[in-house]
């Protein structure tokens, strides 16, 4: 692996198992970072390397972090009765830069999908029911999906019956897409015109 030829092809492996960049985006980025000098490269890694370490999970949300609790389940000024529950860290932020909801999240990391070999255990669902105390309504910003239907029917069956409101994103966000790919206008019409599941 000490050649020049090895270590191009290492790195376009690498870059190519990131989602969405293919083999001819590896390559092309590859040969950016080539030309660019070694303060880049350290300063890359250093990054990389940063992130992976001192990123990790609040142990209330299971949001991304870098402190013990992120910085929305410490706020004082959230309203602490609400708690929107979504797939991916990276649906919060998608909501929360619309300013329409200024409860709390929880982060499930994945949904059911039986074809999949993913169960209710493997989730963040255990950890959801241990902190609805205090809490009056639940709502399930989940992707328009079968997985995610089935998701929030589960969810429901098991919250329900504990006196709390469940309510899921009104059918603004067109089936087959995701949160990830609707603007802040559409995202908010769905937070607003939420609709309590039966
Ligand atoms: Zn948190």
């Amino acid at each position: 692996m000490n050649n020049g030829v090895d270590n191009i092809e290492r790195m376009v492996d690498i870059l190519s198992s990131l989602p969405t960049i293919g083999k001819k985006t590896a390559r092309r980025l590859t040969y950016y970072i080539l030309k660019q000098d070694l303060e880049y490269a350290n300063n890359f890694s250093a990054t990389l390397i940063d992130l992976v370490e001192k990123v990790h999970l609040c142990e209330v949300c299971y949001n991304f972090t870098e402190t013990k609790v992120c910085k929305i389940c410490e706020s004082e000024k959230r309203d602490k009765t609400k708690i929107c529950v979504v797939e991916d860290p990276s649906d919060v932020s998608y909501i929360d830069n619309t300013n329409e909801f200024s409860g709390l999240y929880h982060v499930l990391h994945g949904v059911i999908n039986p074809l999949n070999n993913i169960n209710a255990q493997d989730l963040k669902i255990r950890e959801l029911i241990n902190r609805l105390q205090g809490v009056d309504e639940v709502i399930l910003a989940l992707n328009p999906n079968v997985e995610s239907d089935i998701t929030a029917q589960y969810l429901a069956n098991i919250i329900k019956p504990l006196d709390i409101k469940v309510t899921k994103l009104a059918s603004g966000i067109p089936l087959g897409t995701s949160i990830e790919f609707s603007d802040n206008a559409t995202i908010s019409r769905a937070l607003e015109g939420r609709v309590i599941i039966k």
